[in-house]
């Protein structure tokens, strides 16, 4: 049998792109043996911002510089070329349109979205259109929730490649793998605010180089 790529899709605001999303993007791709990890910046609608969000310009910029030396870490602008499709499930469907019946899409999430994710636009139909790997994340619990009866879960953490390997290999449904592949303590609102306070030192832990020299030349999150 012939086997399928293996093509994970990484949405968010991405503002900015951390090393949390890249640590995450880069464990996950080894431990699921994919092909391919790709970002997808949210289009944020002016009316929609509860707080001042960067442009998708420069948000797009910042995952092009974090990315630009992983040959498997990619980037699609899906969600932004439609704003008026927002929507995980209308994203899904586009791409698996775009890679074809020969790729197998995932679905990347953090424990923070996974537990709100019953909040999500037709989320009952985004869990049976495509696996997901839910990835733990410091300061959030990975409890079940309504979603997780509904759903298939399956705890990987702490499995072997080999034994995800075998799962993923093996006949089902769509399902929900939960991991521990990553633990990285920072958030793009921690790095916001670092900003504010001139931490550049502090910053520099938190983003790709380039991503740093990006907000300080730009001066974004200064007001
Ligand atoms: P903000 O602080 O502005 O809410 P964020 O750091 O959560 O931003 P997003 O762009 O909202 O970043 O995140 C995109 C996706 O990455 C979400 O699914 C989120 O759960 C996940 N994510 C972000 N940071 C981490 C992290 N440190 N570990 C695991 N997952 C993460």
């Amino acid at each position: 049998m012939m086997s399928l790529r293996r093509v994970a899709i990484y949405g968010g605001t991405f503002d900015p792109v951390h090393k949390g999303h890249v640590e995450v993007a880069r464990r996950v791709l080894e431990l699921f043996e994919l092909d391919e990890v790709v970002f997808v910046p949210a289009c944020v609608p002016p009316h929609k911002r509860s707080v001042c969000i960067s442009s998708a310009f420069h948000r797009l910029a910042m995952l092009a510089l974090a990315t630009q030396d992983d040959a498997l870490l990619r980037i699609s602008t899906v969600e932004l070329d439609e704003p008026e499709r927002p929507y995980a499930v209308d994203t899904v469907a586009r791409m698996q349109h775009e890679i074809g019946a020969d790729s197998r899409l995932f679905f990347m999430i953090g424990a923070d979205s996974w537990s709100e994710i019953t909040t999500w636009h037709e989320w009952q139909r985004l869990l049976k259109m495509c696996d997901l790997i839910v990835i733990t994340r410091p300061g959030y619990e990975l409890s079940g929730n309504l979603a997780a009866q509904a759903a298939q879960v399956v705890d990987v953490r702490g499995m072997s490649r080999q034994k995800i390997s075998e799962l993923l290999g093996s006949d089902s449904g769509p399902r929900e793998f939960l991991t521990d592949a990553a633990m990285v303590d920072v958030s793009a609102t921690r790095i916001r605010a670092t900003v504010q306070s001139n931490d550049w030192v502090m910053l520099n832990d938190m983003v790709p180089a380039p991503v740093a020299s990006y907000i300080e030349k730009y001066e974004l999150y200064k007001k």
